[in-house]
């Protein structure tokens, strides 16, 4: 039976490990509690005699391929770069959560709607820890999902919010412990591909409490991003722009940094400096696992690219434009969402997968 000794092993000595938390929360919500997280949020044995060598956290670990076929089943998965039933461009209808938005503000707009109709009670989303830090969050009332939106600068607290952690990702999954213990029954869970897939796997083995997420909402990623001092200078020389003048960043085919003065555009080849080192090795762009993703790519700025991927995920858009709290791009430009979207979707997928192969090749020759 492999074991959190074998993952340690297979994923965490050659820098596989992204991090997503799953082997610990597993372990941690079945109170078998021999895992814990490090500081710097490396899984590791807490208690290594508590190990009852059930091999769960090896089977949900995302970059093992056990349980790969069942979760892809479970959604219906199809190859090459997963199951779409309906792509198109939205924002939110509300302008207070466009402002505080990434793209278009369509993930909140959703979670907003999914929560006043009563069909959660929270979502798992991450909130602003810092300039550049985002840590996981429970949010349980409709101002907690607003305010957990976007990746928005509040340079008016200038450098103050600077924290010694300097890290875009947020280990989401952790919060399912917290919501089994705040009783939470129906929730919505947004995160990157990596940590969505973990939660399919979880799912495929019926692991409590993964039966209280309602809805999981993925994000497209190339990639997170370490935003320590020296990155942050490099950013700097590399933009031509100065961090007290930054108001927004997002991601789309660049690294888009919002100041007063205008955009200006990184482009992400340039960024490998500052990229998580195992992400080198992911093949998901466009969160294949999810009900429904989201991302910039594909649309005009101020606008959500939205991919629905299960019946499910169709549903929840549709309800939301239904209602009113979404709102398409104008009528002349709404025919050419989705083949834009789709063209730039597919070419960033299959890139992605290219270069996950070729890096694994890679690591597999230098050992
Ligand atoms: C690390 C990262 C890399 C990305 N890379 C790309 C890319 O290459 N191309 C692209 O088109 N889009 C990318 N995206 C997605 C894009 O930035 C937007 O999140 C997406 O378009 C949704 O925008 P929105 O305005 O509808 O979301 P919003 O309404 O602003 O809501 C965003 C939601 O995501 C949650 N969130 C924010 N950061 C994280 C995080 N690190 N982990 C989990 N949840 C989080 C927020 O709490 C909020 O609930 C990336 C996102 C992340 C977090
Ligand atoms: S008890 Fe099970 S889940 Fe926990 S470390 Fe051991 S094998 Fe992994
Ligand atoms: S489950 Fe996630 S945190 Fe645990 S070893 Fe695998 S990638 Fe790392
Ligand atoms: S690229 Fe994104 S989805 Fe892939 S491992 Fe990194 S954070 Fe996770």
């Amino acid at each position: 039976m492999k074991t959190f000794e074998s993952l340690m092993e297979e994923v965490q000595k050659p820098g596989l490990c992204h991090h997503c938390g799953g082997c610990v929360t597993f372990c941690t919500a079945i109170n078998f509690g021999a895992l814990t997280l490090s500081p710097e949020g490396t899984p590791r044995f807490g208690d290594r005699a508590k190990c009852i060598e059930c091999g769960i956290c090896y089977m949900i670990c995302p970059e093992i391929g056990e349980l790969d076929e069942e979760a892809r089943k479970k959604i219906g998965w199809e190859p090459p770069t997963g199951r779409i039933l309906e792509a198109t461009a939205s924002r939110a209808a509300d302008p207070e959560i466009r402002t505080l938005a990434t793209d278009g503000g369509v993930v909140t707009a959703i979670l907003a709607h999914l929560f006043d109709e009563g069909r959660i009670d929270g979502a798992i989303v991450t909130r602003q820890a810092g300039l550049f830090l985002r840590e996981p969050w429970l949010a349980r009332t409709r101002r907690e999902i607003v305010d957990a939106a976007g990746f928005h600068f509040d340079a008016s607290h200038g450098m103050r919010l600077f924290s010694e952690k300097y890290s875009t990702f947020a280990p989401s999954v952790g919060m399912l412990g917290a919501m089994g213990k705040a009783g939470v029954r129906r929730v919505a869970f947004v995160g990157t591909p990596c940590q969505i897939k973990t939660i399919r796997k979880m799912e495929a083995l019926s692991i409590v409490p993964t039966d209280s997420i309602a809805y999981c909402l993925g994000l497209f990623c190339s990639g997170n991003f370490i935003f320590g001092p020296a990155e942050r200078e490099r950013l700097e020389h590399l933009g031509g722009f100065r961090w007290p003048e930054v108001k927004k960043i997002n991601v789309k085919d660049a690294l888009m940094v919002h100041t007063n003065s205008g955009v200006t555009e990184i482009p992400l080849s340039e960024l490998s400096f500052m990229r998580r080192y195992a992400c080198r090795f992911c093949d998901d762009y466009a969160a294949e696992y999810a009900d429904i993703s989201f991302g910039g790519i594909g649309s005009p700025e101020g606008y959500t690219s939205v991919i629905a991927r299960t019946p499910l995920g169709r549903a929840v858009h549709s309800w939301a434009r239904d209602d009113g709290s979404l709102e398409g791009l104008p009528k002349g430009e709404a025919a050419a969402a989705p083949p834009a979207i789709l063209e730039k979707v597919a070419e960033k997928s299959l890139a992605k997968k290219k270069t996950a192969a070729e890096n694994r090749r890679g690591l597999t020759a230098a050992h």
